[in-house]
């Protein structure tokens, strides 16, 4: 079942463009990542799935059904950090957040133990280390304990060791069957928490699915001879390899991860009468990926 479904959704500040005919959805159990460079309009959709904007077109889907209180209750956010007070502990604030939503209030030391803070429930908000704010902000989403979780750039600001923190406890909530749909700038976050992404740039949806198919990783094998014409020729003849690019004055050949067999392709070449004087095996980076598909 798809969590979140957009149906071309289009937003314009004025006449900025900030979403351009979205369409994606998210299935139940996935963490879903939106990733794009700053302004790509990330805030602006989790603004319009959480109801806080209005798309200009378009609509969306919660459950297959159209957003409703019904549907909200099932969504914990993490927009932006919450105004938490400095002079109250972290369990009081919790108190507080649940009193407001008016759930919770039964959970809270449950999700300050998945959040790991409840070793410091009674510390004043205002002695928390921003990872720890930031937890503790992933816990009052956690009240009431929805099934889908909205966390804008969750890690944003954090040191390494906080992000690390951050990066697991979304780990352990997907493991627990939460669909967990964030946004990122940062590719790598992405590669390492998400199991989908949605690719955005400047408001336009460059690719949706897996993360090992999007952001698939290929070989690039290099070969070339002084009988260029032979050696494409022969290429044309060749199974394996996904796609063939001339640059300057080599063939590059694109494989699927740990697929090339440089030895049987040299020996393939010889054998059919061209002589390679360039064979080299490099591997194409996700960064080189995403940078293509976000140039595109
Ligand atoms: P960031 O990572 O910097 O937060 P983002 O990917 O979340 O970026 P958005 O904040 O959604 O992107 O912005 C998308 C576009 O819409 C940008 O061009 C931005 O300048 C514009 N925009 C966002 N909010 C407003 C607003 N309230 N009024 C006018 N333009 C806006």
């Amino acid at each position: 079942m798809a969590v979140l479904t957009l149906n071309g959704i289009s937003k314009y500040y004025g006449g900025i463009c900030a979403l351009n005919n979205v369409s994606f959805s998210v299935p139940e159990g996935s963490v879903f990542g939106i990733l794009g460079p700053n302004g790509s309009g990330k805030t602006t959709m989790l603004g319009i799935v959480m109801d806080i904007l209005k798309p200009s077109s378009g609509n969306f889907t919660f459950f297959d059904k159209q957003p409703s209180a019904e549907t909200r209750k099932q969504v914990g956010t993490l927009l932006e950090t919450p105004n938490f007070y400095h002079y109250l502990s972290g369990e009081r604030n919790l108190r507080i957040s649940a009193e407001i939503k008016g759930k919770g209030i039964e959970q809270i030391d449950n999700v300050l133990h998945k959040v790991n803070l409840h070793h410091r429930k009674e510390s004043k908000f205002s002695t928390y280390s921003l990872g720890m704010k930031q937890r503790l902000a992933i816990a009052a989403a956690l009240l009431g304990d929805p099934s889908v979780l909205v966390f804008d750039e969750p890690t944003n600001g954090l040191d390494p060791v906080g992000i690390a923190e951050i990066r697991e406890l979304i780990k352990r909530l997907a493991d627990e069957g939460k669909t967990i749909i964030m946004a990122s700038h940062m590719l790598d976050e992405v590669e390492k928490v998400c199991t989908h992404v949605g690719i955005l740039k400047t408001g336009n949806l460059l690719a949706a699915g897996k993360v090992d198919e999007v952001l698939v990783n290929e070989d690039i094998v290099e070969i070339g001879s002084t009988n260029m014409t032979g050696l494409i020729n022969l290429v044309k003849t060749l199974n394996g390899f996904s796609n063939v690019k001339e640059v300057k004055d080599h063939l590059q050949l694109l494989y699927p991860v740990g697929t090339a067999n440089l030895e049987e392709l040299n020996q393939y070449c010889f054998n059919n009468g061209v002589v390679l004087n360039h064979l080299q095996l490099k591997k194409k980076s996700l960064e080189t990926k995403f940078l293509e598909l976000t140039n595109a």
